[in-house]
């Protein structure tokens, strides 16, 4: 008989093309050698052109759904991705708390503040950005928001390594233990550094960027590998390590399907 594994639990979106959102976040739990468990906020309509539409699942589906697992099968680490509406984030984090998952647990919680797809479609209502703030970075061990997220966050408008780091300090005021500002979209920066901070070590970690437009699911990928890694008891400076060459090298494997972005890969 195999052992229990780890598990890792994902509150994200569904991605009818199988890229990004909860089927990333499975493949990458698989990958990573930890049991995924899924609570499902909202069915996205997509392909490689971008999202369609999509529909969100009522709050108390959401949350029964965490709870369900929770209390039976036990989470040793949890992630959000797209969360769709400020009711569902309210929920969510009332939830978090009654189960025991976050930074004042021993349970280890990723918040990936995702509001648009990499075509611009939205993925969050507007008046949602104001919970993800208030309700989900307090509760968050790592957040890891990309520049566009941070400028919808903060407003701050991240151009260089000074203002990744000024983006960092006004992002921890918000109240999550680190955050993992994400420069992979500084075009002009060819070692993509992503800096991680709690405030008081300031981490760059620079990575390989790869001539390739096939990086859908990228952010997914990389919060769930980081996840996976938390589930597995590292720290959170040796997770994100971990998660930056897991998603280093699906990135370089990325492949073209459809007429649009194709996903990051999952073979190798
Ligand atoms: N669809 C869902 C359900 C997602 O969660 C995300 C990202 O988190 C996306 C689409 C967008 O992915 P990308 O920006 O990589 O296209």
């Amino acid at each position: 008989m195999t052992p229990t594994p780890r598990t890792a639990l994902t509150i994200a979106g569904s991605d009818s093309g199988g890229g990004a959102g909860i089927q990333a976040d499975l493949r990458t739990f698989f990958a990573c050698g930890v049991h995924g468990m899924t609570a499902i906020t909202a069915v996205t309509v997509q392909n490689s052109l971008g999202v369609q539409g999509f529909t969100e699942i009522p709050p108390e589906v959401v949350t029964a759904q965490i709870k369900a697992v929770a209390t039976d099968m036990g989470v040793n680490a949890a992630k959000t991705g797209m969360l769709a509406t400020a009711e569902i984030i309210r929920e969510v984090a009332k939830t978090l708390d009654e189960v025991h998952i976050g930074r004042s647990t021993n349970v280890p919680f990723v918040v990936d503040p995702v509001a648009a797809s990499m075509h611009g479609d939205a993925l969050l209502r507007e008046e949602a950005l104001e919970a993800i703030r208030t309700e989900l970075f307090p509760r968050a061990t790592l957040i890891t928001p990309n520049l566009d997220e941070v400028r919808l966050l903060t407003g701050v408008d991240v151009t260089d390594r000074e203002s990744q780091r000024h983006a960092a300090d006004v992002l921890l005021e918000f109240g999550s233990q680190w955050v993992l500002v994400k420069g992979g979209h500084l075009e002009e920066d060819p070692d993509c550094v992503d800096l991680l901070s709690d405030g008081v070590q300031y981490i760059e970690l620079s990575g390989h960027r790869y001539p390739t437009k096939h990086t859908h699911g990228g952010g997914d990928t990389l919060a769930s590998a980081i996840t996976a890694s938390l589930a597995h008891e590292l720290g959170v400076p040796d997770a994100v390590a971990e998660g930056k060459r897991f998603i280093e090298r699906s990135v370089a494997e990325g492949y073209p399907l459809g007429a649009g972005i194709g996903p990051v890969s999952p073979f190798w």
